[in-house]
């Protein structure tokens, strides 16, 4: 797998229990930020209401992601709710690659797959300001069935006790505030020494700066 020392792309990954304001505010740091690539997983969970084949995930048949993953194309895959969830390893690899900053959304056992996988991953962890406020937006929100709301707000105890694991956090109570984090925290990532230097190794050569390549 590619990593960090060898790529100029960055990842990021952003993880939070279901609710949590987590598409809202990666869909707000798209527009913020245009160079960075939302990574489009595959899922077995059927489409909500508005949700479209290729745009919020790849719809497939539970055998369909069978076969992909004994084909080995899943960088991680997870059961998260009754459902298959993975990331395609392929897309991703290009991506790098090719420079493009990427950001994943997964679910924290998919974020623990990766972070083995690059030597830097920049891990972020969305946070309600209440499980009061969680079952709101998830009611609000009005997109899932009640059993699946009660479903994903039992789960959410569960995968908040992960959120130490994340190497940021963000408390999703004033939304504009918490873009702005999330905004933060994609610029630093952009300015770590070991991804300026693979980016402007040019510019590191003609100001005379010796690249140390052990970071
Ligand atoms: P949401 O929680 O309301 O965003 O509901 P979704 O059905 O979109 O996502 C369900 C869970 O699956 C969330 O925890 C996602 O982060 C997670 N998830 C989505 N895509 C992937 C993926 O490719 N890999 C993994 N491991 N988890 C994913
Ligand atoms: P997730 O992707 O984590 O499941 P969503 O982005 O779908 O969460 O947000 C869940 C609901 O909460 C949506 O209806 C969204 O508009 C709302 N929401 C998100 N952030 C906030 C916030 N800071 N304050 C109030 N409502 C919010
Ligand atoms: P939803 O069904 O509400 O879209 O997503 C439910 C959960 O699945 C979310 O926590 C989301 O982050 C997670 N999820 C979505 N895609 C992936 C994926 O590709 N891999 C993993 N591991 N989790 C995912």
């Amino acid at each position: 797998m590619p990593t960090s020392t060898s790529t100029s792309g960055s990842l990021f990954m952003v993880s939070a229990p279901s609710g949590a304001g987590k598409s809202s505010l990666v869909n707000g740091l798209l527009k913020l930020e245009p160079r960075l690539k939302l990574s489009i997983s595959f899922t077995t969970r059927p489409p909500r209401p508005g949700e479209e084949n290729g745009r919020e995930y790849h719809f497939i048949s539970a055998d369909e992601f069978l076969q992909r993953k004994n084909r080995g194309e899943f960088l991680e895959f997870a059961e998260v709710h009754g459902n298959y969830y993975g990331t395609s390893k392929v897309l991703i690899q290009e991506a790098m690659q090719a420079g493009t900053d990427i950001l994943l959304e997964i679910d924290w056992q998919g974020a623990q797959q990766v972070k083995k996988q690059f030597s830097y991953v920049a891990s972020i962890f969305i946070l309600p300001p209440s499980i009061e406020a969680l079952e709101e937006r998830l009611n609000k929100r009005g997109q899932d069935s009640k059993e699946v709301i009660t479903r994903r707000i039992l789960a959410a105890g569960g995968e908040m006790a992960h959120a130490p694991e994340f190497e940021y956090v963000i408390i999703n109570q004033d939304f504009d505030l918490a873009l702005s984090e999330l905004s933060a925290i994609v610029k630093a990532t952009r300015c770590r020494t070991s991804q300026q230097t693979v980016r402007n190794t040019a510019l590191f050569a003609q100001l005379g700066i010796q690249i140390n390549t052990t970071f």
